[in-house]
């Protein structure tokens, strides 16, 4: 069903000919003529239906001084017959587009919020290669230019990418649609001193000539183009498996993550060959604004989960997941999100619970459910709170909620409890093989889950309830309820603690951080600045390595006036980018009024070391203006 956004969608089809130039570039300042068909995605502009995307040839030069790309995109395309083919650009300075040698006509339309500007090009009904020569702008808001001193080794400068939701745009001219999918090949030109990274086969080492070649030969969407250039060195941590970073984080992160390996096998074991060859992970500075980015052959990690006991890793359980749900079968727009990530923290647990026990994945999975719990209350209930979402006409990022990962979890967790969970693993397989490197909506998902596992087991269908987990708001009744007897200790433990001041020290130092996360939550309306302090004293909360922890003490230290942890709350802020943690704590700080200046004036001052994706929330938290 299409509604508001082809309105959006302006296509001109009135080609300005202007008689003796070769090139013709038109602004077009007026709303126009006829809405392309095509998307079913609300949040592009390509005219998919007509001239559909397959391969891209990207030759660029990556030029810090600047801070931009320059380069060439040849793009492939199936053309059905049509003489215009529409990309989708966001502030791109596009300098030609030629059908092999020759200029042809284009049009970059009128920028319309959140998605950018459409590139339509004039095509013979048989053209099925363009080439746009561009270059990106200082906003392109999928790059973050890192300075040396963003940076561990404060000697190079760093750039990565973040192409997710549909930031791909700003770096390259392309359709831009978890929907629509292309192989790519790519060459790559950085300073000498620095290493290039892309989603594909990866070099382990640098080059003298500064330039790197790259091959996906797996077609995959936009969202899922990815490069990374800095002073990265590599190490392996298994066959297929190995860790990127910079060289003063390499042995401390390559340590962390020994048991990919294993992670990788028993993934495999579970639902079925992986794809994509390799498996790496390149660990970004601090900046980068999300845990993790499961760019195919190299996810993209934070720092943040480098505790140095293996405590964080579900973070790349998590990613390593993707490389199934997401990267393989992947959501056919932003609204059916919830396919991405619901089935990626299901299967996230899943591998947990096979490495590293039973225990473990029942507190990720307690977890998870009282961060449901919080965002339906920040969600007010309301139409997010729904697994299919209707961003139409806003920006897909809004849809980045625990609705999308915990919701879809317990939704399929009560149908792994409702038909078993042998026959829930049988039909995930053939889930898998069955939409490998397709694109599917809810709908399509829905329809094959009840004929090929739902229509197999009595009464199954209204036991779930299907409709009222997908398509309402809120919680329904038979959300599966998770046990876990190491959080029912702890739960007596906070109890104690609050009640007579008494924690017992030993078993407490034993606690792995969802322990900790747990007792931190079960404290937090009631917990004295006395008791903070004790507990500060005890455990050294306000100097805690593990970000997780760090992040909830900081929460309780703003919320009740706990100073003492006011310094670390400072270099947290000032050191660390990931959204998830550095959003709660502005908007604590906002809400507080003996914080709510220095919120504001941190920000400023930390402001250009974060990643647009970050800005962009924390900006409308704090009711800031952006310069640019
Ligand atoms: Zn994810």
């Amino acid at each position: 069903m299409r509604t508001s956004i082809n309105a959006l969608v302006f296509v001109t089809f009135i080609l300005l000919a202007q008689c003796g130039s070769k090139e013709n570039k038109t602004k077009v300042d007026t709303p126009v003529k006829k809405a392309v068909e095509f998307p079913r995605d609300p949040h592009t502009f390509a005219n998919a239906d007509k001239a559909i995307m397959k391969h891209l040839n990207l030759d660029i030069d990556v030029d810090f001084d600047e801070k931009k790309i320059y380069g060439t995109a040849k793009i492939r395309f199936e053309n059905k017959g049509t003489d215009i083919v529409i990309l989708d650009t966001k502030d791109l300075n596009i300098k030609s587009v030629k059908i092999g040698d020759r200029s042809t006509q284009y049009t970059l339309h009128e920028e319309i919020p959140h998605l950018g500007s459409a590139l339509e090009v004039s095509i013979d009904t048989f053209t099925t290669s363009i080439t746009v020569e561009y270059s990106t702008s200082a906003n392109a808001e999928a790059l973050q230019w890192l300075s040396p001193a963003q940076t561990s080794g404060k000697r190079a400068p760093f750039l990565f990418t973040q192409s997710q939701a549909i930031l791909a745009r700003t770096w390259v001219p392309c359709q831009d649609s978890p929907g629509i999918r292309f192989t790519y090949e790519a060459e790559v030109s950085v300073p000498k001193n620095l290493l290039a990274l892309m989603s594909a086969s990866n070099p382990t080492e640098k080059k003298d000539s500064g330039t790197y070649s790259f091959k996906m030969e797996q077609p995959i969407p936009a969202y899922l183009f990815a490069l990374v250039v800095g002073d990265l060195d590599y190490r392996a941590t298994g066959e297929r498996t190995g860790v990127y970073a910079e060289p003063s984080v390499l042995s401390k992160a390559s340590k962390e993550l020994e048991d990919m390996e294993t992670m990788l096998n028993a993934a495999e074991k579970l639902y079925g060959t992986y794809q994509w060859e390799r498996y790496d992970v390149v660990f970004l500075p601090p900046s980068f604004p999300f845990g993790g980015m499961e760019n195919p052959r190299l996810t993209f990690a934070t720092p943040t989960i480098l505790a140095g006991d293996k405590s964080l890793v579900s973070l790349v359980a998590h990613e390593l997941a993707h490389s199934w749900s997401g990267n393989l079968v992947t959501n056919a727009t932003w609204n059916d999100f919830w396919l991405n990530e619901g089935f990626t923290v299901y299967f996230e647990y899943r591998i947990m619970e096979e490495v590293y026990g039973k225990d473990v994945a029942q507190m990720l999975g307690l977890i998870s459910y009282s961060d449901l719990l919080k965002e339906l209350e920040d969600l007010d209930y309301g139409d997010d709170t729904k697994l299919k979402l209707n961003l139409n006409g806003r920006n897909p990022d809004e849809g980045v909620t625990a609705i999308a990962y915990e919701k879809g979890y317990f939704f399929l967790k009560l149908i792994e409890q409702t038909v078993g969970r042998d026959n829930f693993d049988i039909f995930l397989n053939k889930y898998f093989n069955e939409f490998a490197y397709k694109s599917i909506d809810t709908e399509t998902f829905l329809a094959y889950l009840n004929k090929n596992l739902l229509a197999n087991h009595n009464k199954a269908d209204s036991l779930i309830n299907i409709d009222k987990w997908v398509y309402n708001n809120g919680l329904p009744d038979n959300c599966p309820k998770i046990a876990s007897s190491r959080f029912e200790a702890v739960k007596s433990a906070a109890d104690g603690f609050l009640n007579n001041n008494v924690l017992n020290g030993s078993k407490a130092r034993e606690w792995m951080y969802q322990e900790w996360v747990y007792f931190l939550r079960e404290t937090s309306d009631s917990i004295s600045y006395q008791q903070m302090a004790m507990l500060d004293k005890d455990f050294r909360l306000s100097y805690q390595d593990n970000a997780e922890i760090a992040f909830e003490w900081l929460l309780l230290a703003i919320k009740h006036d706990y100073t003492p942890a006011y310094n670390r709350l400072e270099r947290f802020l000032s050191t660390v980018g990931r959204r998830k943690f550095i959003a709660p704590l502005y908007e604590a700080m906002a809400n507080n009024p003996k914080l709510a200046q220095r919120a504001k004036n941190l920000y400023e001052r930390n402001r250009s070391s974060y990643h647009y994706v970050a800005t962009n929330t924390i900006d409308k938290i704090l009711d800031f203006s952006s310069p640019n």
